[in-house]
């Protein structure tokens, strides 16, 4: 059985004191249940948050990390940092890190494996435009971004990736993929998962959906086959309408 897994991406929001607020208050909303749920806060939030969190029931990730180990990077945060402080997921290769930062996906390998390293878990997001998907390439685009990204790991650390798939159209746009091009899409990647890696290392990958997520489409997402979860961005600011995703399953 691969994991269910909801994440909550704050992005450039919360300040360090509504950071805890929304924190504690997801936190006493966990019960404990079957699906895995992370909190991936702004870097200077993570050993706060750490510090009144239930690590039993949740779990706490980065949005990003340095693609250098440490030394004179003046303003990075590496991979090392962000296990110290109790973190155990980072996203890696969002779409804002890869159209704003220019991240390629050579930068985004280097991250995986420093990040795999240290053991954190990376929450590697693809997806493609908007003018990629009407000219049919989205499947081209994806694919390649997983074989340009995901270089070289071994099979047990290939095991150890979630994959979210982020259609760029549908973040924070409030245009969500149809359950149907969702599945459509999943069904895509973990086949050519298990092109490279094998069916059973396929089968075990979480795949995650992201793009304009909330309580009101959550479940029809989720009961796709080959939808583990969802990356959420807007909907995990407000703890109930998170709560309302984790509670979809
Ligand atoms: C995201 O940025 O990862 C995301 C899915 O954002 P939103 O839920 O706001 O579309």
């Amino acid at each position: 059985m691969r994991k269910h897994i909801v994440a909550g991406n704050w992005k450039m929001n919360t300040t360090l004191q509504k950071g805890l607020e929304l924190a504690k208050n997801v936190n006493t909303q966990i019960s404990g249940n079957d699906v895995i749920v992370v909190l991936c806060s702004p870097f200077i939030h993570l050993s706060e948050v750490s510090k009144i969190i239930n690590k039993d029931a949740l779990f706490l990730g980065a949005q990003n990390c340095a693609d250098k180990e440490n030394g004179a990077y003046t303003g990075e945060v590496s991979a090392a940092m962000i296990k110290s402080t109790g973190a155990s997921y980072v996203i890696i290769g969002h779409s804002e890190r890869r159209a704003y930062y220019g991240e390629t996906n050579e930068i985004l390998a280097t991250k995986v494996k420093l990040a795999l390293q240290y053991e954190l878990t990376p929450i590697f997001c693809i997806g493609e435009v908007l003018e990629e998907r009407e000219a049919e390439e989205h499947f081209n685009v994806v694919k390649t971004q997983l074989n340009e990204g995901l270089v070289d790991l071994s099979d047990e650390n290939f095991s150890k990736i979630v994959i979210a798939y982020e259609p760029v159209w549908a973040i924070g746009t409030g245009k969500t993929a149809t359950p149907d091009q969702a599945q459509e899409m999943h069904k895509i990647i973990r086949d050519h998962i298990a092109d490279s890696y094998g069916q059973k290392i396929a089968e075990g990958t979480s795949i995650l959906y992201g793009g304009s997520c909330k309580p009101s489409n959550a479940g029809d997402l989720f009961t796709n086959p080959d939808v583990d979860g969802g990356l959420i961005g807007g909907a995990s600011l407000n703890a109930e309408d998170f709560m309302g995703i984790v509670t979809a399953f």
